[in-house]
């Protein structure tokens, strides 16, 4: 057999690939240059054979490019590579997570809908339910991430919508995604799940009975801290609805950091592996030191939900939170004291993180709030990167050292 090929798919061959073949191969398209590697079309629009062609083109009665609001390349294979390790029918790709999360309701829901997030979501999608889909007639009630009972007790009849994080920033905590499903179900409600910190090398929600996933894939996707982007992934019935959103208000992928991000996806199940075994050895370690009163990690026996963590998940994440003796000032201390990892918010770095949640991530929460979420002043989060383990367990002790008395 000769490597013969056309202009044009080259994963015809993938139906039966594996995980790693379809993140470095699903998607790609090849041009009349026969590149190796994922072309970047860095283009705003795209030209016509004719006036007639053009008028096709824009009724969509022909195939052909019309304008990067609407269609691009490179974000297309990012897309189709996406939902291909998903799992999913179709991915959309944003200009950020936020960004998603945004589609997904403004393209899904409506005045008068009532929708039901867990407890325990990443800070700014608080504020975008709070502040902004409520002045439009949304109601949003907040519920205990682990709790299905609640959730069901929650529902109204105009229940539209479940959004939650699996597992939740900072504290790690689960749900069974394949239960909830169905409560949502039940409800005639839609499931999305955030699944940000596992990313499909570690749990697909749509193969549990989730409806929509959301990214960020500023984190685990890029993994390398670059570029901001986002996904929806979901049946082609609701993901053409957020198509339709994208086109139409614009925040769309940037076609460069679709390219970066392909990139990314090509090493995604290694770096999660390497980052999961390091974050392991780190929890375990963490446990057993004087000064630190509770680690948050479900890949510690300890964690009450490690059951369903090996369930649902093959693996337990980058993200290790833990309590200090000490309060808030031993807290800041330690991570004064630490010089190898970087002091700041962001997560699903090559490069460890160190923030203080209750002061950065969720310093615009009531006292109230972060107390009900569980947040404590003492609280230290840390996104393990890929440096050494022993390097950044040495960084720890020295944080470990200035909160001992
Ligand atoms: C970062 C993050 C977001 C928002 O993503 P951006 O790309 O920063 O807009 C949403 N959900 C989770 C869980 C995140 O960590």
């Amino acid at each position: 057999m000769s490597h013969e090929w056309d202009a044009g798919r080259l994963d015809s061959e993938l139906q039966n690939a594996g995980f790693d073949t379809l993140a470095v191969r699903a998607g790609q398209r090849r041009g009349p240059e026969a590149e190796h590697g994922e072309a970047l079309f860095l283009t705003s629009s795209y030209v016509f054979r004719s006036a007639a062609d053009a008028a096709a083109c824009f009724a969509g009665d022909a195939p052909g490019n019309v304008y990067s609001r609407y269609m691009n390349p490179t974000v297309r294979t990012f897309e189709e590579r996406i939902a291909a390790l998903e799992g999913a029918e179709q991915a959309v790709a944003t200009s950020s997570g936020m960004a998603a999360i945004l589609a997904m309701v403004m393209s899904l829901c409506s005045a008068g809908d009532h929708i039901l997030v867990s407890r325990s979501v990443f800070g700014a999608t608080v504020t975008l339910f709070e502040k902004y889909f409520k002045r439009f007639g949304v109601e949003v009630d907040y519920v205990t991430l682990a709790d299905t009972q609640a959730w069901q007790a929650a529902c109204k009849p105009n229940t539209r919508l479940f959004f939650v994080e699996s597992p939740s920033n900072p504290l790690a905590e689960l749900v069974d995604i394949a239960a909830l499903a169905e409560v949502a179900h039940q409800q005639g409600a839609l499931l999305a799940v955030d699944n940000c910190f596992c990313t499909p090398a570690l749990q697909k929600p749509v193969e549990l009975g989730a409806d929509i996933v959301i990214h960020s894939a500023t984190k685990y996707i890029d993994g390398q801290g670059r570029c901001l982007g986002g996904v929806v992934a979901g049946r082609s019935e609701q993901m053409k609805e957020v198509v339709g959103f994208l086109r139409t208000a614009g925040p769309t992928l940037s076609p460069f950091n679709a390219w970066v991000f392909l990139k990314g996806l090509e090493t995604l199940r290694l770096r999660m592996q390497a980052h999961c075994a390091s974050a392991l050895q780190l929890a375990t370690w963490l446990e057993q030191q004087d000064g630190i009163e509770k680690v948050y990690y479900a890949g510690l026996p300890t964690h009450p939900q490690h059951e369903l963590a090996k369930q649902q998940q093959t693996g337990f994440g980058a993200v290790v939170s833990f309590e200090v003796s000490g309060g808030k000032a031993a807290a800041w201390r330690f991570i004064d004291a630490t010089r190898l990892m970087s002091i700041t918010a962001n997560l699903g770095d090559a490069k460890t993180t160190i923030t203080h949640p209750a002061t950065t991530t969720h310093g615009r929460w009531t006292p109230e709030a972060r107390a009900e979420a569980g947040i404590q002043d003492n609280l230290i989060r840390v996104a393990v990167g890929l440096e050494e383990v022993a390097d950044i367990q040495t960084d720890l002790a020295l944080g470990l050292a200035a909160v001992r008395p």
